[in-house]
């Protein structure tokens, strides 16, 4: 269809969102699949989080609000900021959209010209090149391998970086791998930057709150003041406070960027969803506690994949620093046919045979930029998790 822009032409759907949907299709027509590729903890909304948003449409805040958030919002942002990062921004830095994926492409957008790079490490988060993409830029991908724990290294930015490079994307601990880089590691990649000052920081913070004992999570405006007024410091509700369907992200940044934000989004979206954002106001002010049993939960499900997949041979599984996510290389098994006579050619080879075979959706490598791999989401409960594990380890040992 020659009615499309050049533009699109070049992103691909997202991988992670197009697998989901494909899982929930299956299971309507009545099949057995264990969804492991979306990323979105198995936890119900706090009770107290829903009982504001329902206290909010009894109030009748059901109208327009400021385009990038209510002043509440932005204020509890600005709490949060002051609380767990020590980071200072005032409410006029401070930017909520409809989810951390708004405020990430509205950034771009509002940034890039033609020409423009922006360097992306792999494995990286699907959507980064594809948003990158259509505002315009080029994404640069430099490569964090299994080695070195997918993490690059400062050497790998120094040598990324040209006049043309806008940005870094910054995510730790990291969608799809789990990696996190330590606060050593991070002020390494800090410094390179300090001595480029053209270069600005995207740091998507989402998975702070599933972090692990032994790993310290820093923000990187945070270790670096420095760089304070050229980077753009994103999170969201979505993760921290199992809110994905509200669709709320925020970032706090330099004022004339969430100005510039400010203006891409009176022309597209306008505001964020008001209900959403009273719930938001109540999950950023409310009590804490219970986010310690959801990372106690996490912990526990990533202990018990890893376990069962680097049981099984062919597998290798690291193991994550933080969020919920687990990145297995499975280059002992490529060039094997399944039970049905499929050749494991690739990593997105794989994740349809054992869809087709077996029943579980898990997100290719190819998607985030690091084959051969795939990722799962261990975002569900230990039963889900067990009978998953039991269904690959069963689909890899019938491979010849
Ligand atoms: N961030 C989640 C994931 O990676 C949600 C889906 C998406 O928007 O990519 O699965």
């Amino acid at each position: 269809m020659n009615m499309l822009s050049a533009t699109l032409s070049r992103v691909k759907p997202s991988a992670t969102v197009s697998i989901t949907a494909k899982a929930i299709e299956l299971k309507a027509q009545g099949r057995d699949i264990i969804g492991l590729g979306a990323g979105e903890p198995d936890f119900d909304t706090p009770d107290h989080i829903k009982e504001a948003a329902i206290r909010a449409i009894r109030e009748g805040r059901t109208k327009y609000t400021i385009p990038d958030g209510i002043g509440e919002l932005k204020e509890a942002v600005a709490a949060k900021f002051a609380r767990e990062n020590g980071l200072s921004y005032a409410t006029g830095e401070i930017t909520v959209q409809s989810g951390g994926k708004q405020v990430l492409h509205t950034a771009l957008m509002a940034t890039l010209d033609p020409g423009d790079e922006v360097i992306i490490p792999a494995p990286y988060w699907v959507s980064y090149p594809g948003m990158v993409t259509i505002a315009g830029g080029t994404p640069v991908v430099i490569e964090g391998g299994i080695a070195n724990g997918f993490r690059i290294t400062p050497e790998q930015l120094e040598a990324a970086i040209t006049p043309r490079t806008k940005w870094l994307i910054f995510n730790s601990p990291s969608n799809p791998t789990g990696a996190g880089y330590s606060p050593e590691e991070l002020q390494a990649l800090t410094e390179v930057l300090m001595r480029h000052p053209h270069v600005w920081l995207m740091s998507d913070d989402m998975y702070e709150h599933i972090a692990y004992p032994g790993f310290d999570f820093r923000s990187p405006a945070q270790l670096e003041p420095g760089l304070k007024d050229r980077t753009l410091t994103v999170n969201g509700v979505s993760k921290a406070y199992a809110m994905t369907g509200w669709r709320i992200g925020y970032a706090g940044g330099p004022e004339p960027l969430i100005r510039a934000m400010r203006t891409f989004i009176t022309q597209s979206t306008s505001n964020p969803c008001s209900i959403s954002q009273w719930a938001a106001v109540a999950a950023l002010n409310g009590p804490q506690e219970f986010l310690g049993d959801f990372r106690a939960a996490f912990l526990r499900r990533r202990d018990l994949v890893v376990a069962r997949l680097n049981a099984i041979p062919g597998i290798d599984c690291p193991v994550p620093e933080g969020a919920f996510y687990v990145y297995p290389s499975i280059a002992g098994l490529i060039g094997k046919t399944t039970a049905r006579g499929t050749v494991i050619t690739d990593d997105e080879a794989f994740a349809t045979a054992l869809l087709e075979e077996t029943g579980v959706a898990v997100v290719f490598g190819a998607a985030f930029g690091l084959s051969p791999n795939f990722r799962i989401s261990y975002a569900t409960s230990d039963e889900v998790l067990e009978e998953a594990c039991r269904r690959i380890a069963d689909f890899c040992s019938g491979l010849s």
